[in-house]
């Protein structure tokens, strides 16, 4: 029986230290790690741990992802989701996706009920509508300026992931988000891109990446995390030596969780903030920070 494991987080955006918004932030995160952590505990795999750990946070209305998603320079929400179990390497996207209160289960479907991996835009909308996945209003996603969740305005999201391990020792990740702020139409992040806004493997590590996508994107920089481990490194030191890598090849911010096969936990960030919680092993206890 492996250790139990989950980590999530709320973004490596744009926090106020002290704000409501970053208060509900680490509130979401707490709940959705014990959320998941509950899921392992009565024996469910890794995959339905994020993916419940992840539902919490596309809710949270501070949180950049489901409700509370970023709008684009059109006042359209487009969001982008990623989960892959580490087991098979199978693995669910979606992107510039529209009226989906929880993207992730949307990604799973793409997983689990089609031949592909990864649907977008009008296509991932009717895949919605073929399986009769729920839809919602915009209005149920944007959050209103009057419920003072706006921080200084940043060029981050603050998208949301979890990793997890389970009793069998799988390992999964799941990514969401709304991606950045006044952002073009279509544009799409890392969150969405296998090895970029996350990526899980048993072999190696489950990962989980948020902050520039423009810059994650281009040193794939969650599997670059899972290589680090292959090459002997912690979780943790493998966090750190990605983010290093990606200010000193491309510049940029970001933050990354991860757990690595023998049930490791890392949490790095070069960002002012990155709400996190965790919890390790079967009667272990909540862990957080931001
Ligand atoms: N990585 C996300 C994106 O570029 C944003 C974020 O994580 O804050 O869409």
């Amino acid at each position: 029986m492996n250790n139990i494991a989950i980590v999530v987080h709320g973004g490596a955006g744009a926090w106020e230290l002290g704000s409501k918004r970053i208060r509900v932030g680490r509130a979401a995160c707490d709940a959705a790690a014990l959320a998941g952590h509950a899921v392992l505990k009565a024996g469910g795999s890794a995959l339905d741990a994020v993916e419940t750990a992840v539902h919490i946070l596309e809710d949270c209305p501070a949180l950049d992802a489901g409700r509370g998603s970023y709008l684009n320079k059109l006042g359209q929400v487009e969001m982008d989701a990623l989960i892959m179990d580490g087991r098979t390497l199978n693995l669910g996207a979606v992107a510039s996706i529209q009226r989906v209160r929880y993207p992730i289960s949307l990604a799973r479907r793409v997983m689990t009920d089609t031949e592909h991996t990864f649907l977008v835009g009008p296509g991932a909308d009717a895949f919605a509508d073929q399986i009769g996945f729920p839809r919602c209003t915009i209005e149920e996603l944007i959050v209103s300026s009057d419920d003072d969740y706006e921080d200084a305005p940043g060029p981050l999201g603050d998208t949301v992931g979890a990793v997890a391990m389970d009793a069998e020792g799988n390992l999964a990740s799941a990514t969401s988000t709304g991606g950045t702020r006044n952002k073009m139409p279509g544009r799409v992040g890392d969150s969405p891109l296998v090895g970029s806004g996350g990526y899980a493997d048993n072999w190696t590590a489950a990962v989980g990446a948020t902050g520039q996508g423009e810059s994650i994107m281009k040193v794939v920089l969650s599997k670059r995390v899972c290589d680090l481990v292959s090459d002997g490194l912690s979780a943790q030191a493998a966090c750190e030596a990605a983010i290093r890598l990606l200010e000193e090849r491309v510049g940029g911010e970001c933050g990354l969780i991860a757990i690595d096969s023998q049930g490791n936990v890392g949490i790095a960030r070069n960002t002012r903030a990155m709400p996190y919680a965790f919890v390790v092993g079967m009667d272990g206890k909540l862990k957080n920070g931001q």
